[in-house]
């Protein structure tokens, strides 16, 4: 896994696909826009060896057709959810090998955003990276479209129980507007605040957030922390509820940025 580059390709409006690659093959996770994964793969000489689906909105899975007329190459994705363009269905405790990469990945489902929306997580001696579409991102979390709110909760839960150096690839870049929320809701937390000044250089300079890794998010994503008494505290003031228990925090947590 050493030798395997992972870059981001920014799309839409705010998307990122990732090109996995060795300079030579490349897995892509997530085109929502053909367009400029075909310039990538075009100008660094690169052979599509795979396509990885985290879960079927479009800006996931949009350019998934156009990259299939140009290379014949299996598809990837959630079993649980209608993607046309799959080939190879996966669910919980599927592994797939991806063999010219040399890299193998673990497929975890992960329910909230969508019903069937899973993460390919890959880890070796030195390392783990973990690619995760909508469910979580640096400092912020996936809207809850299709599951309830406990789902949402086991899933980042099972996320933030992979190894603390797990480099986290998300799918947008929402880092600096998810930052200002978790600052309201966690004054205090010293972590954030200088994460929050070298997200803002990078993105001052155009240049992604991303990758995170679990350990950060578990210092400073306000959605991993819902049993710390700063955020139960703010959860309380805002809604006027007692609430003891994480989830339900997490559950007034969700709503609270919904209209934030
Ligand atoms: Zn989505
Ligand atoms: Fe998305």
């Amino acid at each position: 896994m050493n030798n395997l580059h992972i870059h981001p390709l920014p799309a839409l409006r705010d998307n990122y696909i990732w090109i996995i690659h060795d300079t030579v093959h490349a897995a892509i996770v997530d085109p929502g826009d053909a367009t400029p994964a075909m310039a990538f793969l075009q100008t660094q000489g690169l052979q599509p060896i795979a396509i990885l689906i985290t879960h079927h909105h479009s800006d996931h899975t949009g350019g998934n057709r156009q990259l299939l007329e140009q290379f014949d190459v299996p598809v990837y994705g959630p079993t649980q959810e209608n993607i046309s363009s799959i080939t190879h269905p996966v669910q919980e405790g599927d592994t797939i090998q991806l063999q010219s990469l040399a890299l193998t990945l673990n497929i975890i489902e992960i329910p909230g955003h969508t019903r069937g929306h899973i993460a390919y997580y890959g880890s070796s001696q030195q390392k783990s990276i973990l690619f995760c579409g909508d469910t979580l991102f640096s400092c912020g979390c996936g809207r809850i479209f299709e599951g309830t709110p406990q789902q949402m909760f086991d899933s980042l839960q099972k996320l933030a129980a992979l190894p603390a150096h797990t480099q986290v690839y998300c799918t947008h870049e929402y880092t600096l507007g998810n930052m200002s929320f978790a600052r309201t809701v966690e004054p205090g937390n010293d972590d954030l605040r200088q994460l929050e000044i070298r997200a803002k250089q990078l993105r001052q300079r155009n240049l992604p957030t991303l990758p995170t890794d679990i350990a950060t998010e578990k210092a400073c994503n306000p959605f991993l922390r819902c049993q710390y008494p700063e955020i139960i505290n703010s959860v309380k003031q805002h809604t006027g509820k007692t609430l003891s228990e994480p989830v339900e925090v997490f559950t007034e947590l969700r709503e609270w940025k919904n209209v934030f």
